[in-house]
């Protein structure tokens, strides 16, 4: 078995780490988990992050691109087609990453603090 050190929460979420190998496999696609992970086997489709980061994403970015428009209007006052070559490409890259990063976050999380859905009888609860 290859070194087995848990990343810390901000290089798995910043490089798309596995949680508990560090392998870079997390990810099989642009924001998509990899089923397990090839180092260690971690079934990576058993972790629920839901839709918080996205969520969070259309807030964070929104105000970000709304924000960056005006202040360009104000400096600049640039044609129309200026804002789509600046904030299109700028607003897809740091969705995709925030994205990404949140989600990979969410998971390392999860697996940090043994989350998941109750899977026992029931006779083990208080
Ligand atoms: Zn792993």
């Amino acid at each position: 078995m290859p070194d087995m050190a848990e990343p810390g929460l901000v290089p798995a979420a910043l490089l798309g780490l596995c949680p508990r190998c560090g392998a870079r496999d997390l990810f099989a696609g642009l924001a998509h988990f990899a089923p397990r992970c090839s180092t260690c086997d971690l079934d990576f489709a058993s972790f629920n992050v839901g839709d918080g980061p996205a969520a969070f994403l259309t807030f964070f970015v929104g105000a970000l691109m709304v924000g960056l428009a005006g202040w360009m209007a104000l400096r600049w006052d640039p044609a129309w087609w200026v804002y789509v070559l600046v904030l299109t490409p700028l607003g897809l890259g740091v969705t995709t990453w925030g994205l990404r990063a949140g989600k990979a976050a969410l998971l390392a999380a999860e697996y940090r603090r043994r989350a998941g859905e109750y899977r026992g009888s029931g006779s083990d609860l208080p």
